[in-house]
C-alpha cells in the first residue's frame, strides 16, 4: 500500500472538486472546509483494578446552517483530530444530500473496546457523556452510533444527559434501544440505504441484480446488513470480509450463517461454506459486478484502485476511497456510488427517530422503511439528475453538487453574523 490519505484532506479536496461547477465565492467555499469547533478532553476513567486512565477523544461540530449538528461517535484505537473533523464534515454533506434538517458533526475516544470491561466501557462512556453535555442537547448536536458503539452505549449517553440535566430528552441522542426510545429500523438502516443505492444504480445503469456478484468488505452493522438485503434482491455474495481476512465462494456464500459463524467465533475466516481464504485486499480486487467497502477510511488508495475489477462500487463505509483512487476509478469508468447518500439510512432514520422522540409518537417498522426508501430513491434521483445536467465526471461529484448548494443557500439565507 501506499502512504495511506490525510481525511480531512480527502474531504477538502472532495469540495473542491464539486466547487468547479457551483456559483459560490472562495470565502464562503473555505468557511465549508473547516469545522466550526472541536471539542478536545482528555476522559480520567477508573479501571476494574482501582487504577486510572485518561482516554483522549473528541467531538467536531463541523456546520450548523442547515440545522443541529448530527452525526456518531466512534470508539477506535485509529481516532485522531483530524479524522473526526473530516467525519463531521461528511455528516455534513450527507445530511444536505438526503436533505434532513441537520448540520454536521461526529466524536471519537481513542480506545480499542475488546480491551475493557462492560464496566470499564461504561464508565468512559459516561465520562464522555458528561464532557459533552454543555454542547450536546435535541437541538443542538445529536449523538449517535459509529464503528464500534451501538444501542448500549446510545441508552448510557442518554441516561447521563437525563440525569445531569434533570429532565427526559430522548431525542438528544440516536440509535437508542426501542425501551429506550430507539425507532424500528434503525438497526438495519445504514445497511438498507446501501442495499436501496445499489438497487437503483443497478437500474439507472441497466444491469440486472438477480444473480450479480458481489463482494463485501467488512462484516459489521452496515456491511452485513447490505449483504443480507442484497441476497433477498437475488444477488451472489461471493466474499466478505472482517479484520481476520476474507472468505470466498463462486457459488454463493449465505449472509446470515456467516454472520452465525462470526457470532459465534468473533471473525468471518473459519466458515466452514466457503471454499477459499483470501485477504482483504484479494476480495477488493475481485472480478465482481458489485463491489461494497464497509469497513473504515482509505480501504482502496490510487494503487489498488489500478487493480479493482468490479463494475460498480457502492461505498457503505464512510471514505473507503483516497481521492487518488476516485480518480483512478473515474478514468476506468467504474462507477462509484458514494458514502453521503448510500450510508445515508444510518442518518436518514436516526431523524425519524428524533421526529418519533419529539412528538411521543412511534412508528411501526413498514413506516420507517418506506420512508427510508421514498428520500433515498429520490435523493438518487437528485444525484443522477446533477451528473447529467451538469456533465459530471462522477457521482461523488454530483453528491456534493447538490449537497454543497444546499449548505450554501441555508448560509446565504442566514447572512454571515456577528
Ligand atoms: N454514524 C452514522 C454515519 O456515519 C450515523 C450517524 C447518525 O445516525 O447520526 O452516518
Amino acid at each position: 500500500m501506499s502512504e495511506q490519505a490525510n481525511p480531512f484532506e480527502s474531504l477538502q479536496e472532495q469540495i473542491d472538486d464539486a466547487a468547479e461547477y457551483i456559483d459560490a465565492s472562495p470565502d464562503v467555499l473555505e468557511r465549508l472546509k473547516h469545522p466550526e469547533r472541536v471539542l478536545e478532553t482528555n476522559l480520567s476513567v477508573e479501571m476494574d483494578d482501582g487504577s486510572i486512565e485518561v482516554f483522549k477523544a473528541f467531538r467536531s461540530q463541523f456546520n450548523g446552517d442547515r440545522g443541529p449538528y448530527k452525526g456518531g461517535i466512534r470508539y477506535h484505537p485509529n481516532v485522531s483530530r483530524d479524522e473526526v473533523k473530516a467525519l463531521s464534515g461528511w455528516m455534513v454533506y450527507k445530511t444536505a444530500v438526503v436533505d434532513i434538517p441537520y448540520g454536521g458533526g461526529k466524536g471519537g475516544i481513542v480506545i480499542d473496546p475488546a480491551e475493557y470491561s462492560e464496566a470499564e466501557l461504561e464508565r468512559v462512556t459516561r465520562s464522555f457523556a458528561k464532557e459533552l453535555r454543555p454542547i450536546i442537547g435535541e437541538d443542538r448536536d445529536i449523538p449517535a452510533p459509529d464503528v464500534n458503539t451501538g444501542q448500549r452505549e446510545m441508552n448510557w449517553i442518554k441516561d447521563t444527559y437525563e440525569t445531569l440535566e434533570n429532565t427526559t430528552a430522548p431525542g438528544v441522542i440516536t440509535g437508542k434501544a426501542l425501551d429506550s426510545g430507539g425507532s424500528e429500523g434503525r438497526v438495519e438502516a445504514t445497511g438498507r440505504s446501501t442495499m436501496l443505492t445499489a438497487r437503483e444504480a443497478f437500474d439507472y445503469l441497466g444491469k440486472e441484480m438477480e444473480g450479480a456478484t458481489v463482494a463485501v468488505q467488512g462484516y459489521g452493522n452496515a456491511g452485513w446488513i447490505a449483504a443480507k438485503l442484497l441476497e433477498n434482491l437475488g444477488a451472489k455474495i461471493v466474499a466478505v470480509s472482517d479484520s481476520s481476512g476474507a472468505v470466498y465462494n463462486d457459488d454463493g456464500l449465505h449472509a446470515i450463517d456467516v454472520k452465525d459463524h462470526k457470532n459465534e467465533t468473533g471473525s468471518v475466516s473459519g466458515y466452514a461454506g466457503a471454499s477459499e481464504e483470501m485477504s482483504n485486499e484479494d476480495l477488493l480486487t475481485l472480478d465482481v459486478d458489485l463491489l461494497v467497502p464497509a469497513a473504515l477510511e482509505n480501504a482502496i488508495n490510487g494503487d489498488l484502485a489500478e487493480d479493482v475489477q468490479a463494475d460498480v462500487v457502492v461505498e457503505a463505509a464512510n471514505g473507503p476511497l483516497t481521492p487518488d483512487a476516485d480518480d483512478v476509478l473515474t478514468e476506468r469508468d467504474v462507477h462509484v456510488f458514494p458514502d453521503i447518500l448510500a450510508n445515508a439510512g444510518g442518518v436518514t432514520v436516526s431523524y425519524f427517530e428524533w421526529v418519533q422522540n419529539r412528538q411521543r409518537f412511534y412508528w411501526d417498522e413498514e413506516r420507517v422503511n418506506d420512508e427510508l426508501e421514498s428520500i433515498i430513491v429520490s435523493s438518487f434521483d437528485d444525484l443522477t439528475d446533477a451528473y447529467e445536467e451538469h456533465d459530471l465526471p462522477n457521482f461523488r461529484t454530483a453528491a456534493y453538487v447538490v449537497s454543497l448548494q444546499r449548505v450554501i443557500d441555508a448560509f446565504e439565507e442566514g447572512g454571515n453574523w456577528p
